[in-house]
This record gives structure tokens, C-alpha cells and sequence, in this order.
């Protein structure tokens, strides 16, 4: 139709088919699914042995170019992508997509189901709570911040033994411990399996876990975007006696319970993830687990269904799947290898999977390859870079481009100074993913204001700077077959053999971890002169995003020189701390996930184009553990969202005669 309608009166006038009926269309059996409703299902973790010999279809990134804030259509275009492979080239496919967090979709952002004629229907089942999978995270996560503090008080308040017996759980009256408990004991060096036999100094070993509050990295969490929880105090009961403390809520998606779950691979990899997560360290510096506080088997048993991938299916009936959303500002951004895995074996061997990376090529892309890839294993065949003129044109110069303002007269009428000039971004982002070796597929997502010169240029300038092809694409006005250029130039990039690599080797860094935190936290030049640049985060930040230097805080600079050659624990910034504790609990090999804004390829949103000489400032190194990535801090970083003056709730109603919602973008 033209004017296109809304997405959800897209959504709306489209009626899905039952999900059992996709289900069994795409080859999977009626005990691999359960169903929610009529057009949602969890899909079992089964398929994958029963499909086990058989071989991946092929394995498609969709990333993106710089965005402006408003987004470029990374969503859209692949289920526009997938639409042409299915339901127009008759080619099997499946989208795999993040879910979304209901912080943006009442916030500023809306939701992220894609838009216009290239959308994962129902988008309001897409958008709202789904199958519950945060809600799960949500519950996991503040179990353990609960068990936490709750452990300190009980700690401080009773003795030695009564804490110890109340610990050791009592079985038709024998006393027992559970295997979490026994796994704890033998990291404590106790080799003891019945309770009696402990002597006085193992109890107190065993039931004391002497918790340094001031150490506490874990926070709780919500699904909402609420500002006024960014700080507070927690402890102020009577009850409480005192052990009060200052603490902060996070959006619930930022959980390293989220992480996990995008990069497991099977429910017994996930409880060893969960078990391994390090919130705090003790009173002698040495990290504190869930393992520890003896909620590992419970956390997981919160997250035994988050675990299996949701399927949905696009406005033309082919399937998706939507799994995991790890908060891209400090996690990878990436949906999950689980689905990944499933469709990759359900498509066959000429099917596609065409999965999605948060924010630009320099750091979803950058993130899938050297965290999702290697955690998962799979190699991608092709990456589609979805550009837009729109935001080529502010890397050239146009004004500034933001959420809910009438975009300027330079948007809306040609002006081919301003695309050529912005292409420099573009072929930025080519070059970073061929830094991995993967051939490169523009896909340029059309505007109704583009003109044909201003499309023919972008197109030209892309194969110019070494795509493999540079197509437009027209799914968000006309559905899959608007895709269908796109579907056939990743065809025959996907012929191509892939030459993927990562860009830097963890398993080479066990010598270098230590250049890496002298080059890091001293920003001593000279000791990452070893190999590669040195260091992982050298290799991130020279390498795609074009920094000269790396620089951290004065005052983190001043800590550790003096501190430099000694242990590094004890020291009195808990930031520090919290990173110490990571280095300690063999952080070794695991990749980089640089935290940074996604508005340039610097740390300064409004440095468009491709910046240069810029020094990037680290002000905190952190790390999960339990996902398993350390991330730099490079500028703030929230992990808690405010709502802005008008946000998106304002216009989101139900209609309490037909239960149908209303205002959903
Ligand atoms: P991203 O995944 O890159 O954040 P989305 O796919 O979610 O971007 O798209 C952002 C918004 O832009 C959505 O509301 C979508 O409907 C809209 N949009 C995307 N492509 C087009 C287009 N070609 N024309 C008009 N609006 C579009």
C-alpha cells in the first residue's frame, strides 16, 4: 500500500499462520517444540543431536554502517532478507533476532520487531513479554543479588557453628552436603564428603565467605528504563541491623545472566557459565562465585526454559527466531548461538541464516566475530552492511540527525556532496569486516526521499572501497520481493569460500595477559610491542576503530604505577578491585568486548565520518566471567536508561473492547 501504513497495522492485517504448522513446515518434530499461545513456541535444545550429522546451511551477519540514532534498518533488512530467500527464491531461511528490552520499547526507541512490509509478526508479542525470558533473567539475577547480602548479614550476626549447621542441609535426619556444597569444598582443598568429619578451622572455612561489601559487582535488576535506580541504598530496615550500603539497579537485559545465555551452548554449559559468574571478593582478595553462595543449581533452574529459542515467523510466514538480547553498550549484543546452531542444522546445507548484530560494524560485527564466533564455533559465509543515505550523509556533514525532530531539508532532498563525502564510513566498516575475511554485501536500505543518483552513487562508492556487491533494497516498502537483488548478491558472495579469521588469538595471550594489563591499565606503549600490537584491546581499538592510542585515567595511571610489578591486590578503588579480581580468576583467554558508543568509530558520539588520532580513553576494566569476555569501559557507560520528556508509553493504549494494543512502533 502507499503511504505505507503503521508496523502495527501491518502486523495487524496479517494473520500468522499456527505455530505448530511452521513448526512442522521447517522440519521439526511435534515434541522438539512447546507452544505459547497460537503463534509463539520454545523450541527444545533436541534437534541438534537428532540433526547432528547433518551439515550448517550458511551463516549470514547483518551489520551496519555508523547509525544515526534513529537506526539504519539493520532489523529490516534481514527480515527483508530472509523474505526473498523463502518466500520468493524458495531457498530455506531463518532470521535469528535479539529480543527486545521493554526499556526502549516504552522509552525512546520503540520496539524492534523491523518495520513497515518487513516485520516479525505478531509485533506486539515480539516487543512485549514473549515467552517470559527476562522475566527469567530478571529472577535469576536478583536470587543471587538477594543471596548475596543476605549471606554478609548472617555472616556478621551468628557464630561459626550455627551459621555452619544451618548451611549443611539435613536429609531424613543425616546430615548432608549438597554437590554444590561438595564442589566447594574441594576448591577449598577439603577433601571431606560427611560433615562431621570437618575439623573446627574447615567449618569456619566452609561457612564463611568473609565478603568484602565494598567489592560487590552484582547488581539487581529491572526491565525498565528508570532512572532514579541508577543509585541507591539498600539495607535500611531494622531488620537489617545496620549492614546498609549504597548499590544500584541496572536494565535487566545488562545481566551477565543475559550474556550467558546468548553465548551457551547446552543447559549443562549454562550452569557451569552461571556458576562460574564472580560478584565480589572476599576479605582476601580472592573472587567470590555463584558457586560460592550455593545458587548455582537454582539460578539455572530459573533459566531451563530461557534457554530454548522462541520461534516466531516475518509478515510472509517464514520462520525466526528470537533469543537472548545481551545489552550491546557493555555485553557482545548478539542474539544467541543457540538458535544460531538449531537453524543453522534446520535449514540444511544450501539454507541461510541470516543473524544480526547490534549497533555499527565496529562493535556488534567486531563483537560477533571475536566473541560469538569463537565461543560458538560457526563460521560466517557473508556479511550484509545495511547503509542508508540518510546516515551517510551525516557522516559528510549533514546536521545533526535526532529521535522525534523533522529531519532537515539535506535529508530530504538530494544533495550528492553530502553522500559522497559521508561514504568514508561505509568504507570503513568494509574494511573492518574484511580485516575478518568475510566478503562484504552493502545492502542499502531505501528511503522514500532517496533519489535514483543519490542510490547509484552509494552503490558505486561501495564496490569502489572492495564490497563484493552493492545492492538497494526495498523490503520496508514492498515486502520480500524487494529483497530479492539483496538475496541473490549474498548467494553469490555465500559461493565464495570464507577466509574468516579473528583478529587477534586469546590462546596466544596467556604471556601477553600480563603485557596486555601493564599496556592497559599503565598504558606503557612499550610492553605491547610483543606480538599483534600486544594486546587484545590494542588490536580492537587500532585495528577497526583507527585509534592511535589507548589512554586510561590519570589517576588509574598513578594507582598502579605504583603498583606496578607488585601483587595488585588491596588496593583501595573498588573498580579496581572488581577488575583484579577478574585477572585472578583466569581471565586469560578470553576475548575483548570494548564498551563504547555506538554513534562514532570514536568515544565522542558527534565525531561522524571516520575520525582520526583520536586517543581512546579507558576508565574501568571489567569482566564477565560466567559469559566469559572482560570489557573496557571507554567513556560512561549506563547500564540503566532514562526515560526522555515524551516517551513512546505516552501513545501506547489498549483498546479494552477488542484487547487489541494500540501505538506499538
Ligand atoms: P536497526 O535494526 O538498525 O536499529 P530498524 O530495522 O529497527 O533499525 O529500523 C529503525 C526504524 O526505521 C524502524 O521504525 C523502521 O520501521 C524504520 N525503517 C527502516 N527502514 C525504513 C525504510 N526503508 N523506510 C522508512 N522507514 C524505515
Amino acid at each position: 500500500l502507499s503511504p505505507v501504513p503503521s508496523d502495527i497495522e501491518i502486523s495487524r492485517a496479517q494473520t500468522p499462520k499456527a505455530v505448530d504448522i511452521l513448526a512442522k513446515e521447517i522440519g521439526l518434530l511435534a515434541d522438539e517444540i512447546e507452544i505459547y499461545g497460537k503463534s509463539k513456541a520454545k523450541v527444545r535444545l533436541s534437534p541438534l543431536e537428532r540433526l547432528k550429522d547433518q551439515a550448517d546451511g550458511k551463516y549470514v551477519l547483518v551489520a551496519g554502517i555508523t547509525p544515526t540514532p534513529l537506526g539504519e534498518g539493520k532489523s529490516t533488512v534481514t527480515i527483508g532478507l530472509v523474505q526473498a530467500l523463502t518466500a520468493h527464491l524458495n531457498i530455506n531461511s531463518f532470521a535469528c533476532l535479539r529480543q527486545p528490552s521493554q526499556g526502549p520499547t516504552f522509552g525512546v526507541k520503540g520496539g524492534a520487531a523491523g518495520g513497515g512490509y518487513a516485520q516479525v509478526i505478531p509485533m506486539e508479542e515480539f516487543n512485549l513479554h514473549l515467552t517470559g525470558d527476562i522475566h527469567a533473567i530478571t529472577a535469576a539475577n536478583n536470587l543471587l543479588a538477594a543471596a548475596i547480602d543476605t549471606r554478609i548479614l548472617h555472616e556478621n550476626t551468628q557464630t561459626d557453628k550455627a551459621l555452619y549447621n544451618r548451611l549443611v542441609a539435613s536429609v531424613n535426619g543425616v546430615r548432608e552436603f549438597s554437590k554444590i556444597q561438595l564442589a566447594r569444598l574441594k576448591k577449598l582443598g577439603i577433601n571431606k564428603t560427611d560433615p562431621s568429619a570437618l575439623t573446627e578451622q574447615e567449618m569456619r572455612k566452609f561457612a564463611r565467605l568473609d565478603i568484602d561489601p565494598t567489592t560487590i559487582t552484582w547488581q539487581r535488576v529491572m526491565d525498565t528504563n528508570d532512572r532514579f535506580l541508577r543509585k541507591i541504598t539498600i539495607g535500611q530496615g531494622n531488620t537489617e541491623k545496620g549492614y546498609s550500603r549504597q548499590a544500584q539497579f541496572d536494565i535487566a537485559v545488562a545481566s551477565e545472566v543475559m550474556a550467558v545465555l546468548a553465548l551457551t551452548d547446552s543447559l549443562t554449559d549454562m550452569k557451569e557459565r552461571l556458576g562460574r559468574m564472580v560478584v565480589a571478593s572476599d576479605r582476601n582478595g580472592q573472587p567470590v562465585t555463584t558457586g560460592d553462595l550455593g545458587v548455582t543449581g537454582a539460578l539455572t533452574v530459573l533459566m531451563k526454559d530461557a534457554i530454548k529459542p522462541n520461534l516466531m515467523q516475518t509478515l510472509e510466514g517464514t520462520p525466526v527466531f528470537v533469543h537472548a538480547g545481551p545489552f550491546a553498550n557493555i555485553a557482545h549484543g548478539n542474539s544467541s548461538v543457540l538458535a544460531d546452531k538449531i537453524a543453522l542444522k534446520l535449514v540444511g546445507k544450501e539454507g541461510y541464516v541470516v543473524t544480526e548484530a547490534g549497533f555499527g560494524a565496529d562493535i556488534g560485527m567486531e563483537k560477533f566475530f571475536n566473541i560469538k564466533c569463537r565461543a560458538s564455533g560457526l563460521v560466517p559465509s557473508v556479511v550484509v552492511l545495511v547503509a542508508t543515505v540518510r546516515a551517510l550523509k551525516m557522516h559528510g556533514g549533514g546536521p545533526s540527525v535526532t529521535a522525534g525532530v523533522p529531519l532537515k531539508k539535506e535529508y530530504t532532498e538530494e544533495n550528492l556532496q553530502l553522500v559522497a563525502a559521508g561514504c568514508c564510513n561505509l568504507e570503513k566498516q568494509i574494511q573492518i569486516a574484511q580485516l575478518f575475511g568475510v566478503p562484504v554485501v552493502v545492502a542499502l536500505n531505501v528511503f522514500r526521499t532517496d533519489t535514483r543518483a543519490e542510490i547509484d552513487l552509494v552503490c558505486e562508492l561501495a564496490k569502489r572501497a572492495g564490497a563484493f556487491n552493492a545492492v538497494p533494497c526495498y523490503h520496508w516498502s514492498i515486502g520480500g520481493k524487494g529483497s530479492v537483488d539483496l538475496a541473490q548478491a549474498v548467494r553469490e558472495a555465500a559461493s565464495k569460500k570464507s577466509r574468516f579469521q579473528f583478529l587477534y588469538d586469546v590462546q596466544e595471550s596467556e604471556i601477553l595477559l600480563g603485557f596486555f594489563w601493564v599496556d592497559l591499565l599503565l598504558g606503557d606503549q612499550q610492553a605491547s610491542g610483543t606480538s599483534r600490537s600486544g594486546s587484545c584491546l590494542m588490536a580492537v581499538s587500532t585495528y577497526t576503530l583507527g585509534s592511535s592510542d589507548v589512554l586510561v585515567s590519570s589517576q588509574r595511571h598513578a594507582l598502579c604505577q605504583r603498583h606496578k610489578g607488585q601483587s595488585i591486590t588491596g588496593l583501595s578503588d573498588g573498580k579496581e578491585e572488581n577488575a583484579h579480581v577478574c585477572l585472578r580468576t583466569g581471565f586469560g583467554n578470553l576475548p575483548i568486548c570494548m564498551a563504547k558508543t555506538h554513534l562514532s568509530l570514536s568515544h565522542q558520539p558527534d565525531k561522524k565520518g571516520v575520525p582520526k588520532d583520536f586517543i581512546l580513553p579507558v576508565s574501568d576494566v571489567r569482566a564477565s566471567i560466567g559469559a566469559g569476555f572482560i570489557y573496557p569501559l571507554v567513556g560512561t557507560m549506563s547500564t540503566m536508561p532514562g526515560l526522555p520528556t515524551r516517551p513512546c508509553f505516552y501513545d501506547i493504549d489498549l483498546d479494552t473492547e477488542t484487547e487489541q494494543v494500540k501505538g506499538l512502533f
